[in-house]
């Protein structure tokens, strides 16, 4: 088995909100220093390539015959565009295989296809929405949840979701978690401060005790980018020491993700990774780091030389037992492949690669260790958010028309279905 612990299957019609599309136009007069009124016209003129369906939009085809849109971002545009979460799964899986090999198989070594593995990756939801929000995009967040279950059933044991926490919506955040828990139809949780909360606030205690309840896995976005709140220093929500300290008097496992990487100002700055490091060695049992979207490794930047010697140190310490590897898919496609993706983290990695896509992942997923490195028959810790996953897929097997209609189950599950 091979793990993406980062990635993302929801539709921009799913995903953008009001308060989505505030934020886009803000960080495009942030990043590109281009005025609010000109800002406004991009995003309006994006909702409609949307809306219009991005294959039929003359707009679309203008951008692309004048060079600004390149293929990465065509490939990002095209997939968010597609019509259903149904469709943007089978496209990351139709991806992975390359053609080589079976849907749900990773061809591997990656890209090459000699031998192929099975392919896990988490469905991570967003919930872009604050404490004003429309009732119209309030509701936008249940059929993007219901729909990403519905991944679950089609490729069991290969999609795992991760259900948003935002507490920005009220109570009916921590509501949605219990409930996604413990019906077992999500396997963890998805945190995004910088949309505006902090790690201190009483409703995360809240969730981590759920968490901790249902020995529930938690991935925060932890990067200074991407979407966030309407104050500047929103960002700084995510700075990882906070929720260390807040996880210290809770049984959690937390995946710091992005490696906590920092170059809003277009400086890199390591402060949050060494970070991350400093709380991994100290809290070994709860905290994690994810190496996704890292996209400079496969463009092979002036920085990334020095990032790859640095990390190949980080494995090398009792804290590589802690670094998952994701891609972001397919936020990450708006500047690179993710089979390259694979691929240029494991030329780095090297042996390592193993251990940062098996069994590093399964042990932060919550998998008892396999009988040997690699093997597929690890089972799920007793009590544990996979185990409740395992017997919800079990009620779905008979008589579900979507069951296993995108693969076949992966081989840690079927038995236990
Ligand atoms: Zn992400």
């Amino acid at each position: 088995m091979r793990v993406d612990i980062h990635a993302h299957f929801f539709t921009f019609s799913l995903f953008l909100t009001g308060a989505a599309e505030a934020n886009l136009r803000e960080r495009l007069v942030r990043d590109t220093h281009m005025s609010s009124a000109a800002a406004k016209t991009v995003v309006t003129l994006l909702k409609a390539i949307i809306e219009t369906g991005v294959g039929q939009s003359g707009l679309w085809q203008f951008l692309k015959k004048i060079g600004v849109v390149d293929h990465f971002a065509e490939q990002f545009v095209t997939t968010g565009c597609l019509p259903s979460i149904s469709a943007v799964a089978d496209a990351f899986f139709d991806g992975m295989s390359a053609g080589q090999v079976a849907r749900g198989y990773v061809p591997w070594p990656p890209g090459v296809g000699e031998t192929a593995e099975e392919l896990v990756a988490t469905a991570l939801m967003m919930d872009v929405v604050d404490a004003s929000s429309s009732q119209a995009d309030l509701d936008k967040f249940a059929v993007q949840y219901r729909d990403t279950v519905l991944q679950a059933i089609r490729y069991p044991g290969r999609v795992l979701p991760f259900v948003a926490f935002n507490p920005l919506r009220g109570e009916l955040a921590l509501k949605t978690v219990e409930y996604a828990l413990d019906a077992g139809e999500c396997v963890g949780v998805k945190l995004y401060p910088s949309l505006g909360y902090d790690a201190n606030e009483p409703a995360i205690d809240r969730l981590l005790a759920i968490c901790a309840a249902y020995d529930a896995p938690i991935i925060m976005h932890c990067n200074d980018g991407g979407f966030c709140g309407p104050n500047e220093l929103d960002p700084d929500k995510c700075f990882p020491g906070n929720w260390g300290a807040a996880v210290e008097n809770y049984d959690v496992r937390i995946d710091f993700a992005h490696f906590g990487e920092q170059n809003r100002s277009g400086a890199y700055n390591t402060v949050w990774r060494d970070n991350i490091c400093t709380l991994m060695a100290a809290q070994p049992e709860k905290c994690f780091t994810d190496l996704s979207y890292q996209s400079h490794m496969v463009k092979q930047t002036s920085h990334s030389a020095a990032y790859a010697n640095w990390l190949r140190g980080v494995m090398a310490e009792p804290v590589g037992d802690n670094v998952l590897f994701g891609t972001d898919f397919f936020m990450s496609c708006m500047e690179t492949d993710v089979l390259s993706y694979w691929s240029a983290m494991a030329a780095v990695l090297g042996p390592d690669f193993d251990r940062v896509s098996q069994g590093n992942a399964m042990r932060f997923l919550g998998f008892e260790p396999p009988s040997a490195p690699g093997a597929d028959d690890a089972l799920p810790r007793r009590d544990s958010s996979l185990e409740r996953h395992v017997l919800y897929l079990r009620g779905k097997k008979k008589g579900n028309p979507a069951f296993a209609s995108g693969a076949q189950p992966a081989s840690w599950i079927r038995n236990l279905l």
